[in-house]
């Protein structure tokens, strides 16, 4: 297996899961390492990959790592629709927002509310999303009019 092939880095990286190299120019790196492979030698890619050095990397690095940190950023992104309908609809009702402050109401929707998590406060909501919420009915309202 251990021909010398006239693949280009590109090339040969494509072979490749996505994510294992990365070529620049026509240098190949592994990705997991940060180091130059020769890609002219498919052999010695897979023996790279078979490296104890790379192995090693590639745990600590570990696809959970990855994969908790993208779920983080779901859960995130999940909240920040969660809080923008929660001033959305408090505006549309007329209701002050400073009315989550309200311990009763307040442990009701965290409780009641799955994807709500912990509340912030009125104030900080009235400075983080009322104005995005504002911003969005003027867009709607704008797009309506066009
Ligand atoms: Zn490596």
């Amino acid at each position: 297996a251990s021909k010398l092939g006239n693949d280009s880095a590109k090339d040969q990286s494509s072979q490749y899961k996505n994510g294992t190299f990365h070529v620049s120019g026509d240098i190949m790196f592994s990705s997991t390492c940060n180091i130059v492979v020769d890609h002219k030698w498919k052999a010695t890619c897979d023996r790279h990959l078979e490296a104890s050095t790379h192995l090693e990397k590639k745990k600590k690095m570990g696809p959970a790592a990855v994969s908790s940190s993208e779920k983080k950023t779901v859960q995130q992104e999940i909240r920040k629709v969660v809080l923008f309908n929660l001033v959305e609809t408090f505006t549309s009702a007329n209701l002050p927002l400073n009315a989550l402050d309200n311990p009763a109401l307040h442990s009701y929707l965290e409780e009641n509310l799955k994807s709500m998590g912990v509340i912030p406060t009125s104030q900080w909501l009235h400075s983080e999303y009322l104005s995005k919420v504002f911003n969005y009915h003027v867009a709607e309202v704008k797009k309506e009019i066009s």
